[in-house]
């Protein structure tokens, strides 16, 4: 299985993923994505938004903003326990997570590390809201974005009707602090997630919890995940956070060079059981219950966050399911799931075989002659034919050989290759290759979207 350096390289040299800021040496934590990196991120948000909102009949989506009233994260509990434990060392000055140190880590100024003891350290992002910086205009960069669908959830319970069970989507940008950023787009300050709020009767928790766990396992699988590399792990009860009743996280084989199997596997989703600790933080009248068995009673929030049960004639507090994935993670697995090597000709060729759903370019259209302007004409005009008529982002490119411009094509993952050649000038046909074994086809020009709408499938 490839490794982390790998992706990475590609990455940097195709235009997935450059440093963020490296224009000024980067800045830690942050990833910009590039022209291909855009459109697999987007495609990995439509193949999820596809899935959990438009193919189900439960589901309704949201778009919150990232900055929330101070209180949202005063109730939620996230001012006061949104934290991981923080060790410094003493010799060489450095600050590590303390639940992440590695034990056959050296210190630059010894052998051993002289670490002081954990201390919680919050993980949000402050900043102030209005001309004026004092700390009644306080407010937060959302660590998570499942807060704004907590708050809106009467919101969207009155303005659709919805009867129990149903969910809420989002996706969008969270920010944490994170004590020490790593492993490229796995860990870092700013990263987008798709979370799901699936809120239940009482009762009924056990079984859609396990419904969820097998419905996002298979998103991944189906989308092109090797089975081998993803698992389900369900956390033991004194890992559990106070709130949850059950997680089950979706580990993937992020890290295939480590030598203990299970430290390769790291969290992609976690899909927890949150009761209706959520709701209760912030319905008016409610109350927080902190880890340490306080409570803080909510006394600022002004509706009842609650459903009403025709069937008892009672209100209630639903419970909720969370399924929340992080889209870098995401995007992160899929293209290193993807990757292939493979000896061709004594020469080694790169292919991503990415499902055609997630793959940025759906079709490269090629010139077997740059230089002959009836083939260029021709293969542009199939190229803008084919894109205004199947919306698939479809790229024309003459800057090298027929034969590097595939090797480049495989390289990103491009699942269909049309080349022109001059025996389209006479016959009209035009030759298509496929990226995962490199058969050929002449296929007619007229027939040329058919024929790739049945290969490329829904995408
Ligand atoms: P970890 O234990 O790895 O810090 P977490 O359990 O705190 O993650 P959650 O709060 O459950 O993560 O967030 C849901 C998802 O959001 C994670 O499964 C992950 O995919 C993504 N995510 C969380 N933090 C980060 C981060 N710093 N960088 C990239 N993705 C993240």
């Amino acid at each position: 299985m490839v490794d982390l350096e790998k992706i990475i390289s590609l990455c940097k040299r195709r235009g997935f993923i450059f440093q963020g800021s490296e224009q000024y040496c980067g800045l830690q934590g942050t990833w910009d994505y590039g022209p291909l990196g855009v459109e697999l991120k987007n495609n990995v948000k439509r193949a999820w938004w596809r899935r959990v909102v438009y193919e189900r009949d439960d589901m309704e989506g949201l778009d919150t903003s990232i900055l929330m009233n101070r209180l949202v994260m005063k109730y939620s509990g996230h001012e006061d326990t949104f934290s991981d434990p923080m060790v410094d060392c003493r010799k060489c000055k450095k600050r590590f997570r303390a639940d992440h140190i590695d034990a056959n880590e050296k210190c630059a100024e010894g052998d051993k590390h002289d670490f002081t003891e954990p201390r919680p350290f919050n993980l949000m992002f402050k900043t102030v809201v209005g001309p004026v910086a004092d700390e009644s205009n306080v407010s937060y960069l959302r660590p998570e974005t499942a807060q704004g669908i907590f708050i809106n959830f009467k919101n969207v319970l009155d303005s659709t009707n919805r009867k129990l069970p149903f969910g809420i989507a989002q996706i969008g940008k969270s920010y944490r602090n994170e004590i020490t950023p790593r492993n490229f787009i796995f860990r870092v300050r700013e990263f987008e997630q798709m979370e799901i709020e699936f809120f239940v009767m009482p009762g009924d928790d056990e079984e859609w919890h396990k419904k969820w766990v097998d419905a996002r396992y298979n998103w991944y699988v189906e989308l092109g995940i090797k089975p081998e590399n993803l698992r389900k792990y369900e956390q033991a009860k004194e890992e559990l956070a106070h709130y949850a009743k059950a997680t089950v996280d979706l580990l993937y084989r992020f890290f295939p060079d480590r030598a203990d199997e299970d430290k390769q596997y790291d969290e992609v989703e976690g899909i927890s059981n949150r009761t209706d600790f959520d709701l209760t933080c912030h319905t008016k009248g409610g109350k927080l219950v902190l880890n340490d068995g306080r409570e803080i009673p909510n006394t600022h929030a002004i509706n009842k966050l609650t459903y009403f049960d025709h069937k008892t004639n009672k209100h209630l507090l639903p419970y909720v399911i969370e399924p929340s994935a992080g889209v870098d993670r995401a995007t992160l697995a899929f293209l290193m799931d993807s990757y292939c090597e493979e000896t061709v000709n004594d020469s080694t060729r790169v292919v991503l075989k990415l499902n055609p759903e997630l793959a940025p370019i759906k079709v490269a259209v090629l010139p077997l002659k740059k230089n002959n302007e009836n083939i260029r004409n021709t293969a542009l005009k199939v190229k803008n034919e084919l894109m205004k008529k199947s919306g698939w982002r479809t790229v024309y490119d003459d800057t090298a050989g027929i034969g590097k411009l595939y090797r480049r094509q495989d390289e990103i993952g491009t699942p269909y290759c049309v080349t022109v050649d001059f025996d389209t000038l006479e016959d009209n046909s035009v030759t298509v290759r496929d990226r995962d074994t490199m058969a050929q086809e002449r296929v007619k020009i007229e027939e040329l979207q058919t024929y790739l709408s049945q290969k490329l499938g829904n995408v």
